[in-house]
């Protein structure tokens, strides 16, 4: 064993492992900041989940192209995942090897067909970006998707030739025919400094990869190390359905959405660390495609942003309320949130959510004017629809709230639940009022919105953003 490059490596691998180590020690307290929301419930159904939207890569291979280029990617890095102890056994050592694995011929073909896929997806992923280029890349930092690209093509193009320079030094532990792709370019190999190539390739291959590792948790490909999490605590119940809001907790712990990103939950953070920012969600989200402001990728990326911006803030104030700024509008715009239809075309594709908006309108009166006559409806009947309230004297019940579970509605609820269900009615007609007409709170507008200045303060709750 080689004693300075034992030391270098150590070193190497100190610095990387401290620069990696504090940036995921910072991303962990954030997500363990986040509001509480249960998700270690179904975990057959969240098993399934991890191997066929993880493993199988089933939700990108909807999309055969890039679906292929990306499972190329990462099913080769798994495959991979062993030279990487491989290649810093062989730099401190050249005549070691991983036991076992290392000798093996049909690991070493593995390896030889697996490194070649990645390359080629890696060239796929150059093509769609830089010729192809989709529309939904629009506004992804592209750049730092370029870097990542270059740094596993690095990685794979160094392992070549670091291979090819061992065969043609003879140094393989395992037999040279199951390496084909190394062992051609090892025919022309056989020269005075193949062993400074040796040296140089398996160097550059722990060092690029050590890079990549330090730039990973720093850039949107964070969703290398939080993808597979965030599949496994995706939810397992029907789609579109909203989390109820628990009426009975105690008036601190009611909540009734986000409004900075303190508030947001853990999920939700994992969620946003989580993008890729490909633009899949963007390009079948019908507000996005008929011309609206929302775009479910730049709302993601938003919150993200604001969340890496306000977290440590929030981490600083060790528990106190920190004064944080609120995601709307300073994360994404009031018509971003009222632009969403939640029609759950974006959950094929990724499992984001859109609750923003039941903060907005319940916790800070503030609506677009066209919802005045929805939200008037609400607070007189208590249905967004023009059918008749289920307990009107006279009038048939609509279908989907008859008989006892119209009687369950109107008679069972408790005393506690009913008066902040008619405080949230009364909110419901003040914002009513002040988006639809002349508003008893004072009301300033804002590129047609009309927001009420008021900060409600029944019960002594605060209900301003
Ligand atoms: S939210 Fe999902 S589908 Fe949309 S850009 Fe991010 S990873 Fe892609």
């Amino acid at each position: 064993m080689n004693t300075i490059a034992a030391a270098a490596l150590a070193i190497a691998l100190i610095v990387a492992g401290t620069l990696f180590g504090r940036r995921a020690l910072l991303i962990y307290r954030l997500i363990r900041m986040g509001k509480p929301v249960a998700r270690f419930d179904d975990l057959p159904a969240r098993a399934q989940a991890e191997v066929v939207v993880v493993i199988g890569q089933s939700k990108l291979l909807q999309r055969l192209g890039p679906g292929l280029m990306h499972a190329a990617i990462f099913w080769g890095f798994i495959v991979l995942f062993p030279t990487i102890f491989i290649a810093m056994i062989g730099a401190v050592d050249q005549h070691a090897t991983l036991p076992w694995l290392g000798r093996q011929g049909w690991y070493a073909l593995l390896v030889a067909i697996f490194a070649f896929l990645v390359l080629a997806g890696v060239i796929a992923a150059f093509v769609i970006r830089k010729v192809q280029r989709p529309q939904r890349f629009a506004g992804s930092h592209v750049r730092e998707a370029d870097v990542i690209l270059l740094l596993i093509a690095g990685i794979v193009i160094s392992l070549f030739v670091w291979h090819a320079s061992r065969i043609a030094l003879g140094l393989n532990e395992y037999p040279a025919a199951w390496a084909p792709i190394s062992s051609l370019p090892a025919q022309a190999l056989h020269q005075p400094w193949t062993p400074y190539l040796e040296r140089a390739a398996v160097w550059a291959h722990v060092l690029i990869i050590l890079s990549f590792l330090v730039y990973l948790p720093y850039s949107k490909h964070l969703h290398i190390f939080l993808a597979a999490v965030n599949v496994f605590f995706g939810r397992t119940r029907k789609r579109g359905r909203l989390e109820p809001v628990d009426l009975e907790a105690p008036d601190d712990q009611v909540r009734y959405g986000a409004a900075t990103a303190a508030d947001l939950t853990w999920k939700q953070m994992v969620d946003t660390m989580s993008c890729t920012e490909c633009g899949r969600c963007q390009d079948v989200c019908p507000a996005f495609n008929t011309g609206k402001e929302l775009s479910p990728k730049l709302l993601i990326m938003a919150l993200r942003d604001q969340l890496l911006a306000d977290g440590p803030k929030a981490l600083a104030a060790r528990g106190a309320a920190a004064q944080l700024p609120p995601l709307v509008p300073t994360a994404v715009t009031d018509n971003v949130v009222w632009d969403c239809v939640t029609c759950g075309a974006t959950w094929s594709w990724s499992s984001r959510g859109f609750r923003r908006r039941r903060r907005r309108c319940c916790a800070t009166s503030i609506a677009p004017p066209t919802r005045g006559a929805s939200l008037r409806r609400i607070a007189r009947t208590g249905q967004t629809g023009s059918a008749p309230m289920c307990s009107s004297p006279g009038r048939s019940p609509p279908t989907s709230c008859s008989g006892s579970a119209a009687r369950r509605l109107t008679t069972s609820v408790p005393a506690r639940v009913q008066s902040r269900l008619r405080s949230c009615s009364k909110r419901l007609a003040s914002t009513s009022r002040s988006s639809g007409r002349a508003s008893r709170a004072p009301a300033t507008r804002r590129g047609g919105w009309v927001t009420s200045t008021r900060s409600s303060s029944r019960q002594g709750r605060t209900w301003g953003p």
